[in-house]
């Protein structure tokens, strides 16, 4: 097993991962609400799991990976306020709350097969699970960690010690989710309790109900992800993910309401990835217009230049989604591929030779992955004084965790330096004339390139060029 070291945000330090049982890694994954399609941002998180996930097993590691898909409880406010974003998209698509849901979960995957996402062991949909929920709160009622107001159950965050063991912000700092125009629910006893059962539904169009020792009802959002990685993985979770915003209140009450429910400690490490921003702040969906996978698409980029320009940033950073970044990146990933693609595969691997490159990738993997660093690392490789059938397996070796078809067959061209260094020369040539205030030239210059299916785009970065 090789070293991994990860910022984790219960302790707020990167520490060497050791899990409970040697050689396994228990991880879970906070899955989508399956209301609408999962915006890139959303993605971004998705992602930087899959790529956590597969470092985990590059280093030896058997993982067991879980995730659950919210198909109920999940109100607009992650704190117990607003609509439910299933009843929302029901309504918008005049539909049923299980039509929404069954589309949108295909369309996520769909999504996550398009950018490489590795499927979770186990996908657990929440309405699955509506027994354990059941118990769990029956065990927390008991305990005296739980009481009934009003008709629903809540959870008493003021019986524990910590209950902001995940972060030491002020409280009104942590209320992200919480929309200011949402009335007080002046059941809670603590202004942080929260809905473990929800009976007296604020919602007439409710569709999906159950039955339950406090009447018929729902389950609040945070009890699903705690009753189902305990369900799956057992009363000792060696890893839980999700986005930034899932902090508070979500792995926050996730904490609270697991060590109350188990009397211990649950879960080690929590690793949480910044958002992706559009250039107006966070990418979200009650924007109206929002960027998925399939817009890309539409626009010409390959989802996989999208996971390149997530791959090229680190994970802890927020990142700001904008399209000139994105056509460097295209530009750099048809590049990198077709180089790869003219390698000759065939014939002996230098295995020694080779072993300073696996060595430099796992370790900028395992510090805490770094996979702009990683990337670099492939770089390298191409560079290196290796034979090609040394260079392409260990490129094959790295696609195992960076997914991005770098060795896939392809039908690429054979890179032409000749074209290349034609076509550079011409973009300075058109800089020249730019400065000049020569504009016809310029113009010119740009018309001649495109007769020879050459396109320029003008790009914060310089001129960047594709064959067109
Ligand atoms: P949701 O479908 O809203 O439950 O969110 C799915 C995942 O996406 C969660 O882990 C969120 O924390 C994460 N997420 C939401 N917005 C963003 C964003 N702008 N950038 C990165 N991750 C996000
Ligand atoms: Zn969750």
């Amino acid at each position: 097993m090789k070293e991994i070291h990860l910022y984790n945000t219960l302790t707020k330090k990167v520490e060497l991962f050791v899990p409970k049982t040697e050689g396994k890694v228990g991880m879970y994954t906070c899955g989508p609400t399956v209301y609408h399609f999962a915006h890139i941002g959303n993605l971004r998180s998705y992602i930087m799991e899959d790529v956590l996930e597969k470092t985990f097993r590059y280093a030896g590691y058997d993982v067991k990976r879980v995730m659950n898909i919210t198909d109920v409880g999940h109100l607009s406010s992650d704190a117990d306020s607003g609509e439910d974003k299933m009843l929302l998209g029901a309504k918008r698509e005049k539909k049923t709350v299980m039509e929404i849901a069954e589309f949108y979960r295909k369309a996520f995957f769909s999504d996550c097969e398009k950018l490489r996402i590795k499927m979770p062991d186990v996908v657990e949909p929440a309405t699955s699970c509506i027994p354990e929920f059941i118990h769990m709160i029956e065990v927390l009622l008991e305990k005296g960690y739980a009481y009934v107001a009003g008709g629903n159950v809540y959870f008493d965050t003021s019986k524990l010690e910590n209950y902001y063991v995940l972060s030491n912000q002020k409280e009104e700092e942590l209320m992200v989710g919480a929309r200011e125009d949402v009335e007080e629910d002046a059941n809670k006893r603590n202004k942080t309790d929260f809905v473990l059962w929800f009976t007296k539904s604020k919602f007439d169009a409710q569709e999906l109900k159950w039955e339950s020792p406090w009447g018929t009802g729902y389950p609040g959002w945070h009890i699903e992800c705690s009753a189902i990685s305990i369900k799956h993985l057992g009363e000792n979770l060696d890893i839980h993910c999700g986005g930034i915003d899932n902090v508070f209140p979500h792995h926050t009450n996730e904490i609270a309401q697991s060590e109350a429910y188990l009397g211990h400690k649950w879960c080690n490490y929590w690793f949480h990835i910044l958002h992706l921003n559009d250039s107006t702040g966070k990418m979200s969906k009650s924007k109206g217009d929002f960027l998925t996978v399939s817009l890309l698409e539409e626009k010409g980029y390959s989802p996989l230049v999208y996971r390149m320009f997530c791959l090229q940033s680190h994970y802890r950073k927020p990142l700001v989604f904008n399209y000139e970044v994105l056509d460097n990146v295209k530009t750099a990933y048809e590049k990198v591929v077709n180089r790869i693609h003219n390698l000759n595969k065939e014939g002996e691997t230098e295995q020694e030779k080779m072993q300073p490159y696996r060595d430099a990738f796992m370790e900028a993997l395992g510090n805490d992955i770094n996979t702009s660093q990683a990337l670099t690392v492939v770089y390298d490789v191409l560079k290196a004084e290796l034979n090609d059938a040394s260079k392409w397996a260990l490129i094959n070796e790295f696609d195992s965790v960076l997914s991005l078809d770098l060795t896939k067959e392809t039908d690429a061209v054979e890179e032409d330096d000749e074209l290349t260094a034609f076509v550079e020369a011409k973009i300075e040539e058109r800089k020249a004339a730019k400065k000049a205030k020569d504009f016809a030239k310029a113009d010119a210059i740009r018309d001649e390139l495109l007769e020879k299916g050459i396109e320029l785009k003008d790009t914060r970065e310089g001129t960047v060029w594709q064959r067109v």
